[in-house]
């Protein structure tokens, strides 16, 4: 059985992976100054595409949050002429400006090719049916999980959320094999069977969940792995990075491959900024790779996160995320250790 979806890519010799990325990098740097918003902040800065010679130079850029995105809606953060974008995707803004991602025909390529390797990183098959049991819409992971299983070969029912007397019928009617959907859900969708009398150990074809979007410890997969008879794995994502797809388990459940020929990824720490020691909690920055609608540079996602130690035995090169452990803006810092509230919950929890 093969293991990967696109072999050379993934299991790329780290020396060549970082070369992709210096020259994708570069090429970023170079789009992003087309940009309105970057153009006007690196003239001020005096940064340009000199700046970056090796890929620790992107230590020498600044840092873009998501109030810079919201300060420049709608357009601010386009690099490319509107004639040339094929959708958007948007956060809820009930407060102040949404962020907005624009994405041309190259991004959702690029995208649905890396939401087809996740999931066969996770062990879907083009055979399989898939579920995707989430909200459809402005929110990524409708279209996100529905490009990227269909580009599989996967037949995808394009379930949507909740509705769980209809999610069990399609399960049972179509014999779904993969699902998608945030665990909290998932819990729930396991008391609904319960009380209609199913046993998803017999009467389903369940083989795989993909669980994502939002905090969730060990435990709680565990919970979902029991109740059902099924594998979890673990799926991050952030709408400023497309949405899902940017970093998965892959079968071996141990931590998240980011994929790195399309997001650079850095550590921080999130009071003074600087990269943490290697293996150690911070804020996790990213910077797009191989998008051109909006390319962004290291970007703060407020998620807490490490990168683990080693290589993962599955072959695949590209570094392990750990569980996100929380955001940024609740850590804490007593006689100068970092807390974070995950940590003592976890303590609280054993
Ligand atoms: P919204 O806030 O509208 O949900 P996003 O869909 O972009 O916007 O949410 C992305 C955020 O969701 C991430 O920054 C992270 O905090 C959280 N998240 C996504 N996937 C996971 C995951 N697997 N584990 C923990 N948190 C996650
Ligand atoms: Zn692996």
């Amino acid at each position: 059985m093969t293991m990967y979806w696109e072999r050379e890519i993934e299991t790329l010799p780290r020396p060549e992976l970082e070369a992709l990325q210096l020259s994708r990098l570069r090429q970023t740097v170079q789009q992003a100054l087309r940009s309105p918003y970057y153009a006007a902040l690196y003239r001020q800065l005096g940064l340009s595409l000199n700046a970056i010679g090796s890929l620790s130079d992107i230590g020498k850029l600044p840092l873009t949050t998501k109030q810079d995105l919201r300060d420049s809606f709608p357009y601010g953060l386009l690099a490319i002429g509107k004639s040339d974008v094929i959708r958007l995707h948007s956060s809820s803004g009930t407060t102040g400006n949404p962020t907005v991602v624009f994405h041309n025909q190259h991004d959702i390529d690029s995208w649905s090719s890396l939401m087809a390797r996740s999931l066969y990183a996770a062990g879907v098959r083009p055979s399989d049916v898939f579920q995707n049991i989430c909200g459809y819409g402005l929110f990524t992971g409708g279209l996100g999980f529905q490009y990227g299983a269909e580009r599989l070969g996967c037949l995808t029912i394009p379930a949507g959320a909740g509705n769980s007397q209809r999610q069990i019928k399609l399960m049972r009617d179509f014999g779904t094999n993969a699902v998608h959907a945030i665990p909290s859900y998932l819990h729930r969708l396991a008391e609904v069977m319960a009380q209609e009398g199913f046993d998803p150990h017999k009467t389903t074809e369940l083989r795989i969940f993909i669980v994502g979007a939002e905090p969730h410890s060990e435990e709680q997969r565990q919970r979902i792995e029991a109740a059902f008879g099924v594998k979890a794995y673990n799926s991050y994502g952030l709408s400023e990075m497309n949405g899902p797809g940017v970093a998965f388990e892959c079968t071996r459940q141990n931590g998240l491959h980011v994929w790195e020929d399309a997001f650079l990824v850095e550590i921080i720490h999130p009071e003074t900024l600087e990269p943490v020691a290697e293996g150690e909690i911070g804020e996790l920055v990213m910077s797009t790779l191989d998008r051109q609608a909006m390319p962004l540079l290291r970007f703060r996602t407020g998620d807490l996160t490490r990168i683990l130690p080693g290589t993962c035995p599955c072959g695949r090169t590209h570094r392990r995320l750990d569980r996100i452990t929380g955001r940024s803006d609740d850590m804490f810092i007593v006689k100068g250790c970092n807390i974070f509230p995950m940590q003592i919950e976890g303590v609280l929890m054993k």
